[in-house]
């Protein structure tokens, strides 16, 4: 099939992962500089596994990368939508660019043509324009590895000739392909997002308990982990969720609760019970370090492996932090640059971890990147300060005994153990 797919962001840029099933992929972005550097093959952002597929695609004849949308059209059998769609000040979906890249799209595309939106949108958004859907559930950090192997594929379709071509699409794989209405799909994406915040914002809610009552989260998690009824994922304690989608994407349903006056108390609780947690995080350290620390932060990135900082909990720690008067250095392996977009010079950028962490009496840790196991093993100097007291906002250098390396370590849910 030949394929086009419209916004090459973190979703579209997945999409490449169609060459891997035999279908010709056509790139196409209204940011001219990234469809440049992609041609020049440089990519746009971190995601493992990206640089070698889209090599392999282009070598192959089967990937391209293109601002002209009517040329890349031509003959298109599909087009796939993958533009953002943030959130509004209300919390719901800003559904500008996805109209603006359906509009286009329209004028331009054959009548043959199957038009497909991966993007999030809210529901009743595929009917309105016509579309079939499709949404995505890849996590970023592992998101070409979760689009070749999915643990389903969703389809929202309101006609047979859609729905056959998008069985036919994703023929190759082996996961279950659900199919059923757009409004279904479109309710489905958020469901799933909704329900991930939700158990994540739980798990934050006992591990409070766990600090006054003397339990360890870690213990608490696995053991309730092991029920398959609850399974053993996004159940790790920290500062809460971050990232594009969760914190967009639960305000979004709050909004379609509201209008269809469906009360989604929960969900609202699981919001409020997100900032909690980073605020809870941010109190502790202030209680330990008195006012305008000075402080040391490794991870910016909203989460390991991605160099995304949107919502990042770790920069709305920083932000809470910086607002009490701390003065802030920071590494992280991949995020600095687009750190700087939101933080720009309020705080400062170290290169690495040991950099990073000179002079400074205070490290916070704030994105799980496993490089900081190593790093935190082999820090030999530790300046000026007799202790270095780590916050740990992850949990993870829990298991490292680094009071045994003379350090003072403070988790998320880790009760004083008997
Ligand atoms: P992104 O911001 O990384 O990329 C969007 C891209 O679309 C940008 O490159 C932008 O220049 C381009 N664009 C905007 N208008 C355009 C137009 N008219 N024509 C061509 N290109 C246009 O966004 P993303 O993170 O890839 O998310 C895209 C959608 O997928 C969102 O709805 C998001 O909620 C959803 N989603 C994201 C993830 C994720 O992990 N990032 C996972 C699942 C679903």
């Amino acid at each position: 099939m030949k394929i086009v797919v419209v916004g090459a962001g973190y979703v579209g840029l997945a999409c490449v992962g169609f060459t891997e099933w035999g279908h010709q992929v056509i790139g196409v972005d209204i940011d001219a500089d990234k469809i440049a550097r992609l041609n020049r093959g440089e990519m746009p952002i971190v995601e493992s596994g990206l640089p070698e597929l889209v090599a392999k695609g282009k070598a192959s004849g089967l990937l391209s990368f293109t601002t002209n949308l009517a040329e890349a059209m031509k003959g298109a059998d599909m087009c796939f939508i993958c533009v953002g769609t943030p959130p509004l000040p209300d919390g719901s979906a800003d559904l500008q660019y996805v109209d603006v890249a359906v509009a286009s799209v329209k004028a331009v595309m054959e009548p043959t043509t199957t038009l497909v939106i991966k993007s999030t949108v809210p529901v009743g958004t595929c009917v309105r324009l016509g579309t079939a859907s499709n949404p995505e559930f890849l996590r970023e950090g592992r998101a070409l590895q979760d689009f070749l192997h999915p643990d389903r594929v969703v389809i929202g379709v309101a006609d047979d000739v859609s729905k056959k071509k998008l069985l036919e699409v994703y023929a190759s794989i082996a996961a279950p392909k659900l199919t059923m209405s757009t409004a279904s799909a479109e309710l489905t994406k958020y469901a799933a997002n909704g329900f991930l915040a939700t158990k994540i914002s739980f798990v934050n809610e006992i591990a409070a308990i766990a600090e006054k009552v003397g339990a360890d989260i870690r213990d608490v998690s696995k053991a309730i982990g092991l029920d398959p009824r609850i399974g053993p994922h996004f159940l790790r304690a920290g500062i809460g969720y971050g990232g594009s989608c969760f914190p967009k994407d639960t305000e979004a349903l709050m909004k379609i609760a509201d209008l269809n006056e469906v009360d989604f108390e929960i969900l609202r609780a699981a919001h409020v019970a997100n900032d909690r947690a980073r605020q809870r995080f941010v109190d502790k350290v202030l209680a330990a370090t008195g006012p305008n620390p000075k402080l040391a932060v490794w991870g910016l990135a909203f989460k390991a492996q991605t160099d995304d900082v949107r919502k990042s909990a770790a920069i709305d720690v920083v932000e809470l932090l910086l607002a009490k008067g701390a003065s802030i250095i920071a590494y992280d392996p991949t995020a600095i640059d687009n750190a700087k977009c939101v933080l720009g010079d309020r705080i400062s950028y170290a290169q690495s971890p040991s950099d990073c962490i000179i002079g400074v009496c205070f490290l916070l840790v704030l994105t799980e990147w496993p490089e900081f196991r190593e790093a935190i093993r082999t820090v030999q100097s530790l300046g000026d300060c007799k202790l270095l007291k780590i916050f740990d906002g992850r949990n993870l250098l829990a298991d490292l005994a680094l009071e045994k390396q003379g350090f003072e370590y403070v988790g998320v849910g880790l009760g004083k153990r008997d």
